[in-house]
């Protein structure tokens, strides 16, 4: 007699299939990582945005502004500057790295994280959410994921990625060969933006210290960047998501990958393959192996 399944888990194996089915894993199997595709060449700029960007001196990070700054300690303008200058910009570029911890304390160090945001009323996204969605998943972890921000399902349990687009995430995850538990996953804001439009930069940039904090208690070996609002927050450079994936990143003392949002995959799962091209990335830097190789 067959073992019956019940209907959840049945509809979750389907989903996972096609994810597969979807990712042509067969032919990507049969790949070396080092035959993997190019990385995707940078798109030209819009006209004047690079430049304005370009056009602002960046502070070396030498600079007395960024040196001694306690590890975990909130500041709300890393550069010394009025905290609106950078986010009329668009982003704020990323601060300094900070001691890592012993593994042990990493937990504990993101309850204080925690404890310090509170119940946060820093920016007006506090104004239409139900929970903060603080971040979840293993404080040592070698893998971490950043998404955009919380949507209907996530401001309703609080944990990030548990609707459809975290389903897919977990997909990913698994094909990587890794479970969820293993990893870290937070997002660039902790609150859900209205109608779950893109975070204006304003909210993205009050509220991304507390991610990047998170990031140097967590400190894992890669970071995947879901989607162009989570790059562009955390490289701290506006660029199109072509001109960002395909290769690693350098940052906080991680290798960083971008790749496209698992929400954007819904949509349009021909791009699940370019995807699966930078987990890829991802798992060489970790030193994962493909299935069946
Ligand atoms: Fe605070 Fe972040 Fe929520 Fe804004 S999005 S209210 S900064 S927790």
């Amino acid at each position: 007699m067959p073992h019956a399944l019940d209907p959840a888990t049945r509809e979750a194996l389907a989903e996972r299939l096609r994810f597969y089915r979807d990712l042509g894993l067969s032919d990507f199997y049969r790949r070396p990582v080092e035959d993997a595709p190019e990385p995707a060449r940078s798109l030209p700029p819009r006209a004047g945005q690079l430049e304005a960007e370009q056009a602002e001196p960046r502070r070396p990070s030498s600079e007395p502004a960024l040196q001694g700054r306690a590890p975990l300690a909130i500041q709300s303008n890393f550069f010394g500057e009025e905290p609106t200058t950078r986010a009329r910009k668009g982003f704020t570029a990323p601060p300094q790295i900070a001691p890592s911890l012993p593994a042990e304390e990493r937990a504990a160090a993101l309850e204080v994280i925690r404890e310090d945001l509170g119940d946060c009323t820093r920016c007006a996204l506090h104004k239409g959410r139900n929970t903060i969605v603080f971040g979840v998943g293993n404080p040592a972890a070698r893998l971490m994921f950043v998404g955009e921000g919380p949507g209907a399902d996530e401001d309703a349990q609080g944990l990030p990625f548990v609707g459809r687009a975290g389903q897919l995430l977990n997909n990913m995850i698994a094909a990587m060969g890794l479970m969820r538990e293993e990893c870290y996953i937070a997002n660039v804001v902790k609150c859900r933006p209205p109608g779950n439009r893109t975070p204006e930069p304003e909210e993205a940039n009050t509220c991304s210290p507390f991610l990047f904090r998170q990031i140097d208690v967590v400190r894992p070996q890669v970071l995947v960047a879901l989607g162009a609002t989570a790059a562009t927050y955390l490289l701290g450079q506006r660029q199109p998501l072509a001109g960002l994936r395909g290769r690693i990143h350098a940052f906080r003392g991680t290798s960083l990958v971008v790749t496209y949002h698992p929400a954007f995959l819904l949509r349009d799962p021909r791009q699940k393959k370019e995807a699966w091209a930078d987990l890829q990335i991802a798992m060489k830097e970790l030193g994962l192996k493909k299935a069946g190789t």
